[in-house]
């Protein structure tokens, strides 16, 4: 997540994106302004015609309203520039040079419309003025380079001619004109500047937010990543525990997780007195099915077997093969005539099953021995005692089963 943090946050775009921001505002403002303005320059027109005539009144606010009519045009081709940087740039220059230019034209309104004498129309004419100038250096204010050239503009002309003409009140008048407009130079400074620190905001705040969910696009493509890596973690987890805990060839249990078992049947034994018992069956001279008809062969013998058996268990016993073709079964809660009966049960089960191959149909007996577990014993006595009756049960003849006495195989010496 390195790389999205606030202070990460590009100043250099930010500065643009605050200027795009600040050009968008000025030229929308200026727009809405120019749309406005023929209430003030009818009215203007209106007052003046009283003093010059409509000739002159109507030809300044044709003029004037060309000037309007080149901001609303400069405003609609801005519309139509965003995103070309450098036409923008161009625009915005143009419309800061039209508020010079209306500044201009509204403060040689006092020119035009002068007649000596009039100082009441002069007075009205100055009244309409300021406050078009106040209203002006607010909707500009986005650019201060526009707010100066405008009071500049409107400014002017009424100064000049306090100078040319003979005005009784020329000082007072001239006067209170710079202090209204330092007032209101200084007022639209504050604006701007408030304004500027909102749009900066507004622009800071747009890039976090791009930002934010930049980094949580990223985050949940980690993420998916993550699940999809945890998946094949869990897939090869769950692939180790079987090959751990089970046999590849047969799907029983392996040799290694059923002694964990008889550990467990141990020390439950112990601690709550409960019957369990071992089987254990060797498959009778399997090594001649190899011999007369392959491994393959062999191979599906042992899967039957293993598959036959499972299927005469309970829930909770459990198979498992031990060596090439020996097999355990562990029955948990079973006292040793109950697993001998079952054990007897799979021999005869065993005994007709056959496996086919070609014409010849091969038959797989077992013999069986069978162990209960005793108080206090161990896995190693009581796996050698069911080890010593599957001995016993092979040399009875085969196809047996034969239940442990107490003190099986201790003294046998060798088991099979
Ligand atoms: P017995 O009645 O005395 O048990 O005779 P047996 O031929 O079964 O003798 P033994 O148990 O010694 O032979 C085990 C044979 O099992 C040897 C080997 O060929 C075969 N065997 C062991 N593991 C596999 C296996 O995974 N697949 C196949 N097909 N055969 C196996
Ligand atoms: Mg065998
Ligand atoms: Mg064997």
């Amino acid at each position: 997540m390195a790389g999205h943090s606030v202070s990460d946050l590009d100043e250099n775009l930010i500065a643009r994106g605050v200027l795009a921001e600040t050009t968008r505002v000025f030229m929308d403002r200026s727009v809405a302004g120019a749309l406005t303005a023929p209430v003030g320059i009818v009215l203007l027109a209106w007052v003046q015609s009283a003093a010059s005539g409509w000739g002159v009144a109507l030809t300044w606010a044709f003029l004037i309203g060309v000037i309007e009519l080149a901001i609303v045009s400069i405003g609609a081709r801005y519309h139509s520039s965003v995103g070309d940087d450098h036409r923008v740039q161009h625009l915005a220059s143009l419309q800061i040079a039209c508020a010079g230019l209306v500044g201009l034209a509204w403060g040689s309104s006092v020119w035009l419309f002068w007649t000596p004498g009039h100082y009441l129309l002069y007075l009205l004419n100055l009244t309409v003025l300021v406050g078009v100038s106040g209203v002006c250096m607010i909707i500009m204010s986005a650019f201060r380079s526009a707010t100066l050239l405008f009071s500049i503009g409107i400014l002017l002309p009424p100064l000049v001619q306090l100078v040319y003409v003979d005005n009784p009140y020329a000082r007072e008048i001239a006067a209170g004109l710079l202090v209204l407009f330092a007032v209101q130079i200084r007022y639209a400074r504050e604006v701007e500047q408030e304004l500027h620190r909102e749009l900066n905001n507004s622009v800071r705040n747009g890039a976090l937010l791009t930002q934010i969910s930049l980094a949580r696009v990223e985050l949940h493509g980690s993420n998916a990543e993550l699940e999809a890596k945890n998946a094949e973690l869990q897939a090869a987890l769950t692939r180790l525990n079987e090959m751990v805990t089970q046999d590849v060839l047969t799907r029983a249990f392996s040799r290694r997780y059923i002694f964990e078992q008889l550990e467990r049947q141990v020390s439950i034994r112990r601690r709550h007195g409960a019957s369990v018992c071992l089987v254990m069956f060797d498959l009778d001279h399997f090594k001649s099915i190899n011999d007369h008809y392959g491994h393959p062969v062999g191979d599906r013998a042992l899967q039957m077997v293993a598959q036959i058996v499972a299927g005469q268990l309970r829930e909770g016993d459990m198979l498992a093969r031990v060596g090439g073709e020996e097999f355990l079964v562990l029955l948990p809660m079973t006292d040793g005539a109950a697993a001998f009966l079952l054990a007897d049960r799979l021999r005869s089960l065993l005994a007709k099953t056959t496996v086919t191959e070609g014409a010849v149909k091969i038959h797989l007996p077992a013999s069986f021995g069978v162990a209960e577990l005793l108080p206090e014993e161990d896995v190693a006595s009581w796996f050698k005692r069911v080890d010593a009756a599957l001995y016993r049960a092979k040399a009875m003849g085969r196809n047996t089963t034969v239940s442990a006495e107490p003190d099986e195989g201790l003294t046998h010496p060798a088991p099979i």
